[in-house]
């Protein structure tokens, strides 16, 4: 499926010289949303993962149906602040802006294979953050999904070995 054609980009959002790329326009067609997953789902099977952990808030939106077509758990990472229970964190920078993500310190078992899944790989730095996140609490990183890359921003070089699945890549 040609999925780059569901995806809007808006110039200047959410700031001059940002081309922001809008994936509401492929999630509202129940189709092409079901293709994106399906897709997503082989490559988690490929990478043998366990668990899949998905940042906050689009990572959500990938992560949790990956999660429910595999019949595996599901890891919210959260905003600092945002969690209920004893947790840790890792401050990052966005392409826009900088903030620090946590997880709870009971969310991984140590060996545990864990999948990332996001909508966007841009500068690496959220990805980066939930990797250490993960790794500290003694889970196997075995891959990351994205509905998009954009691989002029060299996201992809801040992973290592881990191997990366994106659907469209600009
Ligand atoms: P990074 O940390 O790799 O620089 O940025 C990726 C994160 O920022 C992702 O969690 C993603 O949701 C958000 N993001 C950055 N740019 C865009 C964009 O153009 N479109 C969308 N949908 N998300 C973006």
């Amino acid at each position: 499926m040609d999925f780059k054609s569901y995806i809007r980009v808006i110039p200047d959002f959410p700031q001059p010289g940002i081309r922001f790329k809008d994936i509401t326009t492929l999630l509202k067609d129940g189709p092409a949303y079901k293709a994106a997953i399906e897709e997503l789902t082989t490559f988690a099977k490929e990478v043998q993962a366990d668990v899949i952990a998905g940042p906050e808030a689009r990572g959500f939106v990938v992560g949790a149906p990956l999660s429910y077509a595999l019949g595996v758990g599901f890891i919210p990472i959260r905003k600092s602040g945002k969690l209920p229970y004893e947790s840790i964190k890792a401050e990052y920078n966005l392409e826009y802006g900088k903030d620090a993500l946590a997880v709870h310190v009971d969310a991984i078992q140590p060996g545990q294979r864990v999948l990332i899944a996001d909508d966007l790989l841009a500068t690496g730095g959220t990805i980066t953050s939930t990797i250490k996140l993960i790794e500290q609490l003694g889970g196997i990183v075995v891959g990351a999904a994205f509905f998009i890359e954009l691989s002029y921003l060299e996201g992809r070089q801040k992973m290592g070995d881990i191997p990366v699945k994106s659907l469209v890549v600009y």
